[in-house]
């Protein structure tokens, strides 16, 4: 690697820069690791996610196509099959997103504030759900909007 790009290399973040909610025990070096995998996990499983429904979807639409004289009941079920795998497509590309946003956070080192009010989600909650980016009031707050 030229120096010069060794040098633009940023160090990973030190697992004491990862904020915690009032009251939490500071990051350990391996619950750090834990989120990291997670958020990883996450997004292979939605990519798989999306490629299946995707080809799923593929094989409806051929299947629309020829559809001539078949029972209408059965082009109602297709059409139904074909408004679910789309739903879960689209479901699956949000959390995709959602922990590749979190995951390049996590990377730069501004993991763990709420993007809304800026305070600590807190430990707790990042370890249940890994891709959170807001703090539960947030969230809540927006759910209700
Ligand atoms: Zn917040």
């Amino acid at each position: 690697m030229p120096p010069a790009q060794r040098r633009g290399t940023t160090p990973k973040a030190p697992v004491s820069a990862f904020p915690v909610a009032a009251g939490e025990d500071p990051w350990t070096e391996d619950e750090i690791e834990e989120i990291r995998q997670e958020l990883l996990s996450d997004i292979r499983r939605m990519e798989r996610a999306i490629e299946v429904a995707q080809a799923g979807l593929a094989d409806l639409f051929e299947e629309g196509s020829d559809g001539a004289g078949r029972d209408p009941a059965d082009v109602g079920s297709s059409n139904f099959e074909r408004d679910q795998e789309m739903s879960l497509a689209q479901n699956a590309r949000e959390m995709l997103e959602q922990a590749q946003q979190a995951y390049r956070l996590f990377e730069s080192g501004h993991y763990g504030l709420c993007e809304i009010c800026g305070e600590p989600i807190g430990k707790d909650r990042l370890q249940v759900f890994p891709r959170a980016t807001m703090c539960v009031s947030c969230k809540q707050r927006e759910e209700r909007r």
